[in-house]
């Protein structure tokens, strides 16, 4: 069933199916059904298709997320998971190392790295974080 409101007198009434036109019961007035958005069909495309930015969890271009990674930064970023996670095991190894060094405020800048991560766009992600040569890139 679906449910119309006729658009001239306002008053509701159902559909047994979806057509592409129907005329209102009460005035006869001709309303043009919008297309039912095919659920599916928008899922199956790429984030971009649609204009909207992408949100903090969607797999970029590298297929990494840069949701992800701030949350292995906020969680686990003494063992430097982040840095592995985008594929930088030397950066997350000096991670590692800083921790035991630093006695584990090493965490501190991977909470910051974590908010930052989370709260910046997929592109800056994308080009700090995936793309860059650096082995250890901070923020
Ligand atoms: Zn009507």
């Amino acid at each position: 069933m679906f449910n119309v409101q006729c658009p001239r007198c306002g008053k509701m009434f159902s559909l047994p199916e979806a057509a592409p036109s129907v005329k209102c019961p009460f005035c006869g007035q001709d309303i043009l059904m919008q297309q039912a958005p095919n659920q599916q069909a928008y899922n199956q495309q790429p984030n971009y298709a649609y204009g909207r930015p992408p949100g903090v969890f969607d797999e970029g271009p590298s297929g990494k997320s840069r949701g992800v990674a701030g949350l292995l930064a906020i969680l686990l970023g003494t063992l430097g998971v982040h840095y592995f996670y985008v594929g930088k095991v030397g950066g997350g190894l000096i991670c590692i190392l800083l921790s035991i060094i630093t006695c584990g405020i090493w965490g501190i800048v991977a909470l910051i790295q974590g908010i930052m991560l989370l709260t910046m766009t997929q592109e800056e992600f994308e080009r700090k974080w995936v793309n860059s040569m650096s082995t250890f890139p901070l923020f």
